[in-house]
Parts: C-alpha cells; sequence; structure tokens
C-alpha cells in the first residue's frame, strides 16, 4: 500500500507539473512565467523524490522477498533431508541419527551428530577408535567436536 500512495501521489505530482507548463506557455507576463516556472520546478522535484521513495521501498520489498524464498528453500531441503534418518540409542546414553532402513541415497552407512541435526546440520561422526582400556567405540563430531561413547561400532565401520 505504501507503494502504491507514493506512486499514486508522484504520478499526481507529474500530472501537475504537465498542466502547470500549459499554463507556462500560456503565461502574459513574466511576473505570471516566474510563478509558474517556481510551481512546475517544485511539482518536478516533488515528483521526482517521491518516485525515489517508491523505487526504494519496491527494492526493499523484492529484497525482503528473495531472503523468504531463499529461506523456503532450506526448509523445504531440510525437510527432505531429516525425513530421510531416524533417532537411534547407540548404548551408554549416547544417541545419533541414523539413515532410514531400505533408504535409497546411496551413501555408505553413516551416523549423523544429534546436537547438530537438531540444529539442522548434517555432520557426519567420524570413527576415533576405542577408548583406551575399554572396549567402547569414539566417534567424534567435526562440526561441533562432540564426542559419542558407543558399545559397539556403525555399520560403517563394521564394513
Ligand atoms: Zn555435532
Amino acid at each position: 500500500m505504501e507503494d502504491a500512495d507514493d506512486l499514486a501521489t508522484a504520478l499526481s505530482a507529474i500530472k501537475r507539473a504537465g498542466e502547470l507548463t500549459k499554463s507556462l506557455t500560456q503565461a502574459t507576463s513574466i511576473e505570471e512565467v516566474r510563478n509558474h516556472a517556481f510551481d512546475l520546478q517544485r511539482q518536478i522535484l516533488s515528483g521526482q523524490e517521491l518516485l525515489l521513495a517508491a523505487i526504494q521501498h519496491q527494492a526493499e520489498r523484492l529484497d525482503r522477498t528473495h531472503k523468504l524464498e531463499e529461506r523456503l528453500a532450506q526448509v523445504g531441503e531440510w525437510t527432505a533431508t531429516k525425513s530421510r534418518y531416524r533417532l537411534k540409542n547407540v548404548g551408554l546414553g549416547a544417541f545419533i541419527y541414523a539413515p532410514e532402513p531400505g533408504g535409497t541415497t546411496g551413501e555408505p552407512e553413516h551416523w549423523l551428530c544429534a546436537r547438530c541435526f537438531d540444529n539442522r546440520q548434517r555432520s557426519v561422526l567420524q570413527y576415533k577408535g576405542r577408548a583406551p582400556y575399554k572396549q567402547e567405540h569414539l566417534y567424534g563430531c567435526p562440526n561441533c567436536n562432540s564426542t559419542i561413547r558407543a558399545p559397539f561400532a556403525s555399520p560403517g565401520e563394521q564394513g
């Protein structure tokens, strides 16, 4: 609405400038010419200012629309990614996100960091070996540096 108001006011200023041009050609005295010229200049400047404001508002609106479209695309992509995984307890109170059984991504078996996943980031846990003097397997998240302890290795590690 704001843009439409700016534009309508700008157009009426330009229309008024056109009428003043006609009056200018029909002026009969120098004083009349000066007055019409002054009004004409004022109308042109006003129209110019209003048009610039309308253009500015339009550019801001396009920018907001573009950002919303990008955000919507990101949400759509994440929703698709999220649907391919399920939360899984790997023991010792550790949770990871694993691909849904029978998934068709063509990716090798892997685990995702639950912390990063909940922040809409896909971070594949990296095997870091066994805990010293224990049978637990350690996995690290390269994104948030958290470590997961599991009593068994991920299907990817088991080959
Ligand atoms: Zn993480």
